[in-house]
């Protein structure tokens, strides 16, 4: 079926996923529709994706017995999750294919090292400085003229190991707010949106991009997705080149974001990038040709990448805590597209579904 190619793996084969929250579970319900099976592997005790997998391990991401009788089990290892150590990828890697690669995890483990690979591709960023201490951080701050975002350098989303700091606040106080180890003060971005573009990668180098969208926060975590951006041509096309220029320097094997800042005179900054499906994507799984859990899939697995072109334009909004109660409504709505993540427990600030608002053309 592999046509004798050995990076492919073939419909038929079993695919092990690291992390087993929503982004797995869309991933595997993709993978079963080309054929595949699904493994997944986290330390939860909730995990959304093993309801719709062939298996899953509950186990630590450092539990290198577990690891290995994982990876002896499956063909190809991907993740939903990034932040997993060195040490388990190695092992991994000894047993099975590994997509992405260590270098994708690398890179987005650590927003020092990520910015300093993206400005090392001429690509711009905010401004930033890598901060040790509150006194390393006291002389950041003076540079940057009393102000700035202080994150940690690990582990951080949704905002967390975030804090915005501005007169009135000192940088020991800021430095115990973000509470982590290391830090990453930032240059405040005075941005006229955020968007992302996501762009597929396959082992032969071909590339897929889905078009740049606009993201919308709410108390840190994305609430609404509206796709297209509404940008115009020379800086959607800014975004792409960005998007695919990185997928490229990190030889990347499956799917990444890229999240960019577009700032008020156009330019084009790259904030963060994940080497994953990412929830601005969600939208293509009822507005696109190929979703881009599918096109995960595809690019992990070898095959040729499926088209990112968009049946209609459409809004993706959250269902973040209690919005969930709101079920019944949406699927009376004609146009919405209901997806829930089957987590046993609702609590504030947790994802617990999104809805995509399609655009349709109007009825015949
Ligand atoms: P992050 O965890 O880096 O994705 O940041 C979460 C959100 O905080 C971003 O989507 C922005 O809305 C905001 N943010 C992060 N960094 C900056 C920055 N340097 N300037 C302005 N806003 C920022």
């Amino acid at each position: 079926m592999s046509g004798g190619d050995p990076r492919v793996i073939a419909p038929g084969s079993t695919i092990g996923i690291l992390g087993a929250g929503q982004l797995g579970r869309m991933t595997a319900t993709a993978a079963a529709a080309l054929g595949y099976r699904c493994h997944v592997y986290a330390p939860d005790e909730d995990m959304p994706a093993a309801h719709v997998s062939a298996t899953a391990t509950r186990a630590r991401y450092d539990d290198l017995a577990a690891l290995e009788r994982f990876a002896r089990a499956v063909d190809v290892v991907t993740f939903e999750f990034e932040n997993v150590p060195f040490e388990s990828v190695r092992l991994l890697a000894e047993h099975v294919p590994v997509r992405p690669g260590w270098e994708a995890l690398r890179v987005s483990q650590d927003r020092v090292v990520e910015k300093d690979f993206v400005r090392g591709l001429g690509i711009g960023t905010a401004d930033y400085s890598a901060v040790a201490g509150p006194a390393e951080l006291a002389r950041a701050l003076d540079e940057f003229g009393g102000g700035g975002v202080l994150k940690s350098t690990r582990l951080g989303y949704d905002g967390k190991g975030q804090v915005r700091v501005g007169p009135g606040m000192d940088a020991d106080e800021a430095w115990r707010r973000m509470g982590a180890e290391a830090g990453i003060l930032e240059a405040f971005v005075d941005f006229d949106c955020e968007v992302s573009v996501i762009v597929a990668r396959g082992p032969t180098g071909e590339t897929a991009a889905y078009v740049p969208v606009l993201n919308r926060h709410r108390n840190h975590i994305l609430d609404e997705t509206v796709a297209p951006a509404p940008l115009p041509e020379a800086t959607a096309a800014d975004a792409e080149t960005i998007a695919r220029r990185i997928a490229e320097a990190l030889g990347l094997i499956g799917l990444l974001a890229v999240e960019m800042f577009v700032t008020r005179d156009g330019r084009v900054l790259v904030n963060e990038i994940a080497p994953r499906p990412h929830n601005s994507g969600h939208w293509t799984i009822d507005a696109c040709v190929t979703s881009q859990f599918e096109q995960f899939v595809r690019a992990v697995c070898g095959l040729p990448l499926g088209s990112p072109a968009r049946l209609c334009d459409a809004v993706m909004t959250n269902l973040i805590g209690d919005d969930v109660a709101g079920w019944h409504d949406l699927l009376r709505d004609p146009a919405a597209k209901l997806h829930l993540y089957g987590k046993a427990e609702v609590r504030a600030g947790r994802k617990m579904g999104h809805v995509t608002r399609l655009r349709l053309p109007r009825p015949q």
